[in-house]
């Protein structure tokens, strides 16, 4: 008796299938369950050091987490960064707005530099992203070189408050030493026409950065300034005295300066 057509391609497809399953491993090799769980729970872990660290309630902190390495490197390198960047500048100008500048030229605005005017992203993408313990030396050569970019959102930002009729005082820890350096990096940025720009001086070494940047806020409310915002990427570029009316956080995931 004949066999059956259906019977024979049945047969056919069952020894196929027992030669698959007994070849060797697959060549994709997919990630197991736990590896799944374990990136999972590192995004989600990492997330929630990032706001931590940008409300400040992690204190100062020295090293990002090495489990949190990857996701520093990813939020500053992708496109987050650019976007929260860009949601501060946002609110910054609708408060700019709101604020009624008179005609004494007494309406400030206080930036600070780096990760806020300035994008450092070129020497800490050689550094580790902030995991590398921090080298004065190599340092100073990146700030020598006067090559940092601007921060798109905060150039924008600078230039409306500029028009708006605010003056502009950048405040930043680099010391007096690296001021042609520095000058000469924000005009290379697009930061032209600031109205002063204040580093550290000799007198300001070995005072803490709030402190310091406090006690140069306070020069300007004595010189009739009325600081209406201010800008910086540190709890210590906004807290102290002499603080601002509006104070505008932006990111920074990668280093903490008390
Ligand atoms: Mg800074």
């Amino acid at each position: 008796m004949a066999s059956h057509p259906l019977s024979l391609s049945f047969l056919l497809l069952s020894v196929l299938i027992s030669s698959v399953s007994s070849s060797s491993q697959p060549i994709i090799q997919l990630p197991t369950t736990t590896d799944r769980k374990s990136n999972i729970d590192d995004d989600l872990y990492c997330a929630s050091w990032h706001l931590a660290v940008e409300t400040n309630n992690a204190g100062s902190w020295k090293q990002i987490p090495t489990r949190c390495e990857s996701f520093v490197q990813d939020y500053m390198t992708g496109p987050r960064y650019m976007s929260d960047s860009e949601i501060v500048a946002n609110y910054s100008l609708a408060y700019a707005f709101s604020v009624e500048i008179g005609r004494n030229g007494k309406d400030a605005w206080v930036f600070d530099i780096d990760e806020t005017l300035l994008t450092n992203l070129p020497y800490y993408q050689a550094h580790g992203f902030g995991s590398e313990t921090f080298d004065e030396n190599s340092w100073d050569v990146w700030v020598d070189l006067a090559e940092a970019p601007a921060i798109p959102a905060s150039l924008k930002l600078y230039n409306e408050l500029k028009q708006m009729g605010f003056k502009i005082f950048v405040l930043t820890g680099r010391s007096e030493n690296q001021r042609n350096a520095t000058a000469k990096n924000l005009l290379f940025a697009g930061y032209t026409d600031l109205d002063r720009l204040i580093l550290r001086g000799p007198s300001d070494e070995g005072t803490l950065a709030t402190v310091y940047k406090s006690e140069k806020r306070s020069d300007l409310v004595n010189e009739g300034y009325t600081i209406h915002g201010s800008s910086g990427d540190q709890w210590s570029d906004l807290l102290g005295f002499a603080v601002a009316k509006r104070s505008f956080k932006l990111p920074n995931p990668m280093y903490y300066v008390s």
